[in-house]
């Protein structure tokens, strides 16, 4: 494919554009002097998964810029909608007024959160057969910390109004839930959140399914996902179960449990081992606590498919979120990243018609929920996540989603003749890929020789852009990438660890 023109059109220089940024942007989660020790990639252009720099050269999106992108860019579909928003209102405000499509979006929602073939009334509607209430209600913020803030906020006041003195929160170990106070509060990654623990109040973590790096698991390494030769005898169920009991003993239950569904990912994408979410979730809910399902990054069917999926499923029956997979609902569900297709900053949480009335009362009561932002429900970004859930929904986009999973799956697995690759991790559209200094041991690099961002740059000149975690390297393309596109991705992945790690022997 040739760069389009628009790359041209930008009016500056590549170099030009490169000084500006250097001069005056403060990048996120960037070490600022390594940044400015080199030249950016300046993005200018894209189209499906392809994207081109300034200087005209062509990449692929290998992580769907941060885990938003689900159709592609520029996509003639989503780039209509918003176009033909665009003609009649951008913004408007949700404080005071409804808007058109916030309003559609939000059926649209309720319904698909109902779980597969709900709407189609099969199969004595398979989404009532989900563990859980129905969630009934939509509030719209911006971002997946917002939206997760948002819960947070709702959960707490629920809570406190319906018998508990103070609510307590308990999360997974690792658990990344956004960058907002609160929703670090909620989080359990020491080397982001530490720094601000004096601003933060207090949640308690318990162990997370970490299955290839468990210290319950006895079994040695192997050439495999840990998750598929793992012996253990679920001590992790065992450390959550002691956890509640313990807070309960003490008389002092949770309010909550925070789940990213299926897969952590900031973590460095740790998947969970079959089971494992459903069994959590009945111990919490017999504990008595609300489920906080944050779907910001396993929503919209990103974790479905791959080499373990059973396969057979009719494609209004493929789950579209991680809780749905595993057969149930949350009390709250926590969406952005993917909502708009990964065009505008969009999110959503939902919940069920229990919380949303415990909000209810006479004026003067004040038991208005009192939380919002200014560009809640924005109109472009409903209308950009109306085509996508169009997009989504389509039978054909669901079974080449099948089919992208299974040969992606079948492509990792050549990853396993490098030797510095201890673990591959695949669910659905998402991999993570650990390096390891010595694959029989488990032995981790040390963090200070940044193999993860070394192999990343050896992508990178390859034309594969992604960002690692630690040394995780993260894979996660567009749905519409084409099987040709992935094999690059991953072979991009293979020539770059033998680059930086040597060939290694198995
Ligand atoms: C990215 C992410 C967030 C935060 O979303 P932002 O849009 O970056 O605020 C929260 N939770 C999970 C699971 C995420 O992956």
């Amino acid at each position: 494919m040739k760069p389009p023109d628009r790359t041209v059109r930008t009016g500056k220089s590549a170099r030009q554009l490169a000084r500006l940024d250097r001069t005056f942007v403060w990048h996120p989660f960037t070490q600022m002097r390594d940044w400015l020790g080199k030249e950016p990639i300046v993005l200018v252009a894209g189209k499906g998964a392809v994207l081109w720099d300034s200087h005209g050269r062509e990449y692929l999106d290998a992580n769907s810029s941060i885990w938003t992108n689900l159709h592609g860019h520029n996509h003639p579909r989503i780039n209509k909608a918003i176009r033909k928003q665009l003609s009649l209102v951008a913004h408007t405000s949700m404080l005071g007024f409804a808007n058109e499509p916030a309003s559609r979006l939000a059926g649209r929602l309720v319904t698909l959160a109902a779980g597969p073939g709900a709407k189609s009334g099969k199969r004595e509607t398979r989404g009532n057969r989900l563990a859980g209430p129905k969630l009934t209600k939509v509030f719209y913020s911006d971002d997946g910390s917002t939206a997760v803030e948002t819960a947070l906020k709702m959960s707490y006041e629920y809570s406190r109004r319906t018998g508990r003195i103070r609510p307590r929160f308990l999360g997974l170990e690792g658990a990344y839930h956004g960058d907002t106070v609160g929703a670090v509060s909620l989080g359990h990654i020491d080397r982001f959140h530490r720094a601000y623990s004096g601003l933060l109040f207090p949640s308690d973590a318990v162990m997370a399914p970490y299955c290839y790096r468990c210290p319950y698991n006895r079994a040695k390494p192997e050439r495999a996902d840990a998750r598929d030769y793992k012996r253990c005898g679920w001590e992790c169920l065992d450390a959550l179960q002691r956890t509640l009991d313990s807070a309960r003993k003490k008389d002092r239950p949770y309010a909550a449990f925070v789940v990213e569904p299926g897969v952590q990912g900031a973590a460095g994408m740790i998947p969970q081992p079959d089971g494992w979410l459903l069994q959590a979730i009945e111990r919490v809910r017999s504990h008595g606590a609300l489920v906080i399902a944050d779907e910001v990054m396993t929503a919209f069917g990103r974790t479905v498919g791959g080499a373990r999926d059973v396969g057979g499923r009719y494609p209004d029956e493929m789950p579209l979120f991680g809780t749905h997979q595993a057969g149930v609902q949350a009390d709250f569900l926590c969406l952005a990243k993917g909502l708009s297709g990964g065009y505008l900053p969009m999110a959503a949480t939902l919940t069920s018609e229990a919380v949303f009335e415990a909000f209810l009362g006479k004026y003067e009561d004040f038991n208005t929920f009192f939380h919002g932002h200014s560009y809640t429900g924005n109109a472009l970004g409903a209308a950009a996540s109306e085509a996508n859930l169009d997009l989504l929904t389509e039978a054909a986009s669901s079974r080449r989603r099948l089919e992208l999973a299974r040969f992606f799956s079948a492509s990792l697995q050549t990853l396993w003749s490098c030797g510095g690759v201890g673990d591959i991790r695949q669910v659905g559209l998402v991999a993570g890929i650990e390096l390891v200094r010595d694959w029989r041991t488990r032995a981790p690099f040390p963090l200070q020789e940044r193999a993860g961002i070394r192999v990343c740059d050896a992508m990178a000149r390859r034309g594969v852009l992604t960002r690692p975690i630690g040394n995780v390297v993260v894979l996660m393309p567009p749905y519409c990438t084409t099987d040709a596109q992935v094999w690059r991705m991953v072979a991009a992945l293979n020539d770059a660890i033998v680059e930086v790690l040597g060939r290694q022997v198995l």
